[in-house]
C-alpha cells in the first residue's frame, strides 16, 4: 500500500472512526492541490473494505486490499467526470443515486463512491446528490475531494464528516522523493518551491510544464516588485491560452503576496509559496493593504476564470488592478 506522509493525527481519527464502529457515510477530505487528498480518499477505502486489518489499519495484502489498489475493485466506484470544464453531470449524480441501491458484489458488504476534484460541481448536481446522502443504503459510502470546502453547499457539508489533508515537512517530502530515487539536486529545487507538498514536488520534478509555470510566476513578481505594467501584461499575456495554466499559475501568485504579507510582519516566517526571495522584496515594497488589495485582485481573477469567462480579459482587468494598487 502506498505510504502516506504526515496527517497521522487524521489517520488516527479514521482508524479511531473504523475502530468504534461510526464509519462516516460521507467524507470530504480538502485541501491544496498535491497534498495526497486521492490518496486519503483511497486509505479510507480501504480502511472500509480490508479483510484483516491489522492494528485496525488496512493490511494491504488481503484480495479486497489489493484489488482497491489496482483501481479493479467492482464496488470502489470513481465517479467519471464530463464536459470541458471537468465537472460532475446531473445525469451521473441520477445514474449514481440508481445505482447505489444495488447491493454489493463482494463480501465486505460496502460500496464506495469517490468523486476526485469536485471545484467543477455544480449546485443541480449537489442538489441531486443530497437524497442519497441524506439517507444512504447501510452499505453505500461517499467520499469527495477538493481544494476547499467552499466548493460545495452548505447543505452538502453539513452531512459530510470533513478532513483537511495538510502538506507534510520538507524533511518528510525529502524522505519520501529519495524513496522515489529522483535525483538530489532536483528534489532541493522541487521542495524549495512546493515544500512538503510531496504531489507537486513530484511534479515539479516530472512536468516541465509546471517548471515552466514556476518561473512565469517568478516573472510577474519581479514585475511587481518593478512596478512594470508592461512587463506584468506581457507576462500575463503569454498564459492566457490555457485555463489550468491561468488556475496554477495565479495560484503560485496568490501565496507569494500572502507570504509576503506574513513576511511584512515578521522577517523570519516561513513561507508558503514558490519564490521566498521574490516574496521578501514583495514585503519590502508593499503595505499589508496593498497585499491584500492584490491577494482579493488574484481570487476573483482566479474565479472568474473558473467561471469559463474569456481569459484575456480577466487577465487584463487583474493587470490593471495590481498596478493601480501599486502605483
Ligand atoms: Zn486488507
Amino acid at each position: 500500500m502506498k505510504k502516506i506522509q504526515g496527517n497521522n493525527l487524521l489517520i488516527s481519527n479514521l482508524c479511531n472512526m473504523k475502530k468504534s464502529g461510526r464509519t462516516a457515510h460521507t467524507v470530504l477530505f480538502y485541501g491544496e492541490k498535491g497534498t495526497g487528498k486521492k490518496l486519503m480518499a483511497e486509505f479510507y477505502t480501504n480502511l472500509l473494505m480490508c479483510n484483516s486489518p491489522i492494528n485496525d489499519m488496512p493490511c494491504g495484502t488481503c484480495s479486497a486490499c489489493k484489488n482497491i489498489q489496482a483501481g479493479t475493485h467492482p464496488d470502489v466506484i470513481y465517479v467519471e467526470t464530463s464536459g470541458k470544464l471537468g465537472g460532475y453531470s446531473v445525469d451521473t449524480a441520477r445514474k449514481i443515486c440508481s445505482d447505489a441501491f444495488i447491493k454489493p458484489n463482494n463480501d465486505t458488504s460496502c460500496k464506495v463512491y469517490i468523486f476526485r476534484d469536485c471545484h467543477n460541481m455544480d449546485v443541480r448536481t449537489q442538489n441531486t446528490l443530497l437524497k442519497i446522502i441524506e439517507e444512504p443504503p447501510e452499505y453505500a459510502y461517499f467520499i469527495f475531494t477538493s481544494e476547499t470546502k467552499t466548493d460545495f453547499l452548505p447543505t452538502i457539508i453539513s452531512r459530510c464528516v470533513c478532513f483537511g489533508v495538510s502538506p507534510c515537512t520538507e524533511k518528510q517530502a525529502e524522505n519520501a522523493l529519495s524513496e522515489s530515487s529522483f535525483n538530489p539536486e532536483d528534489i532541493k529545487k522541487a521542495v524549495k518551491c512546493f515544500h512538503g507538498n510531496i504531489g507537486m514536488c513530484t511534479e515539479y520534478i516530472n512536468n516541465e510544464d509546471l517548471r515552466r509555470q514556476v518561473d512565469l510566476t517568478k516573472q510577474l513578481a519581479d514585475s511587481i516588485i518593478r512596478k512594470d505594467e508592461y512587463a506584468l501584461d506581457t507576462a500575463l499575456f503569454t498564459l492566457n491560452k490555457n485555463r489550468n495554466d491561468v488556475r496554477t499559475v495565479l495560484s503560485m501568485l496568490d501565496k507569494l503576496i500572502r507570504d509576503s504579507a506574513v513576511l511584512i510582519q515578521d522577517t523570519k516566517a516561513n513561507n508558503i509559496g514558490c519564490f521566498r526571495e521574490g516574496a521578501v522584496k514583495l514585503s519590502y515594497i508593499l503595505t499589508s493593504r496593498q497585499a491584500e488589495k492584490i491577494h482579493y485582485s488574484i481570487e476573483r481573477a482566479w474565479h472568474t476564470v473558473e467561471c469559463n469567462v474569456n481569459i484575456p480579459l480577466a487577465l487584463s482587468a487583474l493587470c490593471a488592478e495590481i498596478i493601480e494598487t501599486i502605483i
